[in-house]
Formats: structure tokens, C-alpha cells, sequence
């Protein structure tokens, strides 16, 4: 069997000596895939809650999640990003991107601009925006602990209270999510008198408004 060295036309280095990418060297291949990769990436968070926009929505910010998304920033993710360092406005990464039949995993540094929005639910929250409302009546040491019951529940699902009002026998929550309104209820064995209102037609849909009214004294 006869092996043929080959030489890379660009720095000369032998194929006895380095793996070659078709004509190549991978020294050579990954310089030149290091230049056309950008040198520049964006990562949106919400200035509000601090959560990175992923693919799935903002999300909390994890080194998984950014590396993802820096993937899709700098190649559309067909390569692989590992985050070696990275600051406020950099990031050193190790990138593995495809090459011919094969891949080369190469260094570089870039540009971090972070971009700064609000979220929906940071939005939804700073403008009342509500599902649900539940007018909760009778001895006030009840409705209290009920109040107490239905925010533990609905914040540790990743809702939140829009508002709560005090009135004359009793207490109105506003609540962001339906159902997880109508969940609470359903898991509590709680049967409140519902209601609802057409609220506005999202997405083709119409949106009602729920109101639930619970007699604690009853
Ligand atoms: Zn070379
Ligand atoms: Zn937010």
C-alpha cells in the first residue's frame, strides 16, 4: 500500500503530521471557519425578571441555554458552542463546526450585545392583566387564610396576583392564569359559583374572563 503525504497549499504542514479536511489542513480548515464565523452575537433578557429569551421563551439563564442560543446566533446551531469564559459584553467559546465529511473544534472570542425587553409576564404583570377573579366573602380570618392559600399556589406555578381589593364582607383576587384558577379550586374540593364575561378575541379565539365567588361563611 502506498501512502501519499499530502501537503496543505496554505501553510505547508504534511499530512503525516496533522489531519487533513479534503485539500486542508484542519490547522488551516479552522482558521478559515473562525473568520466566517461572526464575530459578534445578541442576548436578549428581560430587564424586569432577568430571564434570557431562548428558543422556548424566556427562560432562566443557564450556561445550556446562552450556549444555545449564541448557537443559533453565530450558525444558525449547525455547530456546537461551549462557553470557555464570559463577561457582560464578551465571550471566549470553543466552537465545533462541520467541515467537509468531517468537523474542527476551534477558539474564538466575540462581541456580547446584550438587548434589554420585557418579557410577557413581566408585562402582563405591570398591566393588570388578569384570567381570573375571585371574589372571596365572609368572616375575615377565612377569607385571609384563603388568600394566603390561593398566592402560595399561584406563584408557585409561575403565576401572579394582578391586584387584590378589599371591599365591604370580603376580598377580590385577580389572578393571571384561569386555570390554574379553576385547578385551585379543583384540587381544594372548593366549589365556587362561576361566571364569565367575553373579554376580547386573541389569536382567532375568544377570551372570557372568569369570575369565581366563594362564601367562606357558608
Ligand atoms: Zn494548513
Ligand atoms: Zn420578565
Amino acid at each position: 500500500m502506498i501512502l501519499i503525504i499530502k501537503h496543505c497549499p496554505t501553510c505547508d504542514r504534511s499530512s503525516d503530521k496533522v489531519r487533513f479536511i479534503g485539500e486542508f489542513c484542519e490547522v488551516c480548515t479552522a482558521e478559515k471557519l473562525s473568520k466566517r464565523t461572526p464575530g459578534k452575537a445578541k442576548i436578549i433578557h428581560c430587564r424586569r425578571c432577568g430571564r434570557v429569551k431562548g428558543p422556548a421563551g424566556y427562560q432562566n439563564s443557564s450556561n445550556e441555554l446562552l450556549e444555545t442560543v449564541l448557537a443559533k446566533e453565530i450558525c444558525n446551531s449547525k455547530c456546537k458552542v461551549r462557553i470557555e469564559k464570559i463577561s457582560e459584553d464578551s465571550a471566549l467559546l470553543k466552537i465545533t463546526a462541520p467541515a467537509g465529511d468531517d468537523s474542527v473544534t476551534f477558539e474564538k472570542g466575540i462581541e456580547l450585545k446584550m438587548e434589554h425587553q420585557i418579557c410577557q409576564d413581566c408585562y402582563r404583570k405591570s398591566s393588570g392583566y388578569y384570567e381570573a377573579m375571585v371574589q372571596l366573602r365572609g368572616d375575615k380570618e377565612r377569607v385571609a387564610k384563603m388568600e394566603q392559600k390561593i398566592i402560595k399556589f399561584v406563584t408557585m406555578r409561575n403565576g401572579f396576583i394582578s391586584k387584590t381589593e378589599e371591599i365591604d364582607n370580603g376580598l377580590d383576587i385577580y389572578i393571571s392564569d384561569r386555570l390554574m384558577t379553576k385547578n385551585f379550586f379543583y384540587l381544594n374540593r372548593l366549589v365556587p359559583k362561576a361566571s364569565f364575561t367575553l373579554y376580547g378575541v386573541k389569536d382567532g379565539k375568544k377570551v372570557y374572563r372568569h369570575t369565581y365567588y366563594l362564601n367562606l361563611d357558608e
